[in-house]
């Protein structure tokens, strides 16, 4: 276990919309075990770091509205950087460790990757960039976020604040936060990305989670949303 490692201060949940992630210009693929649920999907749990240096944030908060780079920028260190990642190389996922996880990790965990169908593959990229800084072991990492995912139902969450997939309504952002807010007892960070057309449209949800990867907290720093107005889309997937 690296130093790195140890040093972290919270972890990111991280999951990602596949409607929004698929209707890009990019586009998207579905995993060889079929289209996933129409539901939130874990990208990582990713160490973090609270405090992290100050010119490499003013760099990334270059070119965003105002009220975010306030917001990206309060909170920040002085020094250092804003994660720890790839702290054991030698450490590579191994699928007998995760063998009772499979079916679960398909569906909570699925690829839309258009490199390979593999999410196999997903998740041991995961692992070796995030989870070994985690010090957790590998069942544990997964077993984690599959738990807290499992226990905080984000796509059910919105749809009790009457934000439910759709093309063409649009939602606030606030209504969003709030939502998220209140059903998790947490505050999240958020991020967009664009549809083909341009829409600003929910794509990511940055859950803070303890150094134990159990229980969640309100999030230590906040990020560029990247929306690039109040309103957002939740694409039908
Ligand atoms: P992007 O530049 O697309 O936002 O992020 C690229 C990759 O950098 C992510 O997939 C993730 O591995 C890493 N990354 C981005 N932001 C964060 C962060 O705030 N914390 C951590 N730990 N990793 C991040
Ligand atoms: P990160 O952005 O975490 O550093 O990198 C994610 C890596 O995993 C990228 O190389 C991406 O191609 C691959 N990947 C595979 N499946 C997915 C997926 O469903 N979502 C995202 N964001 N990346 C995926």
């Amino acid at each position: 276990v690296s130093s790195a490692a140890e040093k972290f201060d919270f972890f990111y949940l991280v999951q990602q919309w596949p409607g929004s992630f698929c209707d890009t210009r990019q586009g998207c693929c579905f995993p060889d075990t079929g289209k996933p649920p129409a539901d939130f999907g874990i990208h990582g749990m990713w160490p973090n770091y609270a405090k992290c240096g100050r010119g490499r944030q003013e760099e990334l908060a270059t070119g965003l509205l105002e009220e975010d780079a306030v917001a990206f920028l309060s909170g920040v260190g002085r020094r250092g950087k804003c994660w720890p990642e790839y702290c054991d190389d030698g450490n590579a996922l191994s699928p007998w460790e995760i063998r009772d996880m499979v079916a679960s990790l398909d569906r909570s965990w699925p690829t839309l990757s258009c490199k390979s169908g593999r999410s196999f593959e997903f998740w041991s990229y995961e692992w070796k960039k995030h989870g070994t800084c985690s010090n957790l072991e590998q069942h544990e990492y997964f077993a984690r976020a599959l738990a807290l995912k499992a226990r905080y139902n984000l796509t059910a969450i919105l749809a009790g604040a009457g934000i439910v997939p759709s093309d063409t309504a649009t939602y606030s952002l606030s209504s969003v936060r709030e939502a998220i807010a209140r059903g998790t007892g947490a505050t999240a960070n958020l991020e967009c990305n664009r549809d083909a057309d341009g829409n600003a449209q929910l794509f990511q949800v940055y859950q803070c989670v303890d150094r134990e990867g159990k229980k969640l907290i309100d999030c230590p720093l906040s990020m560029p949303t990247k929306c690039s107005r109040d309103k957002v889309k939740l694409p039908v997937f």
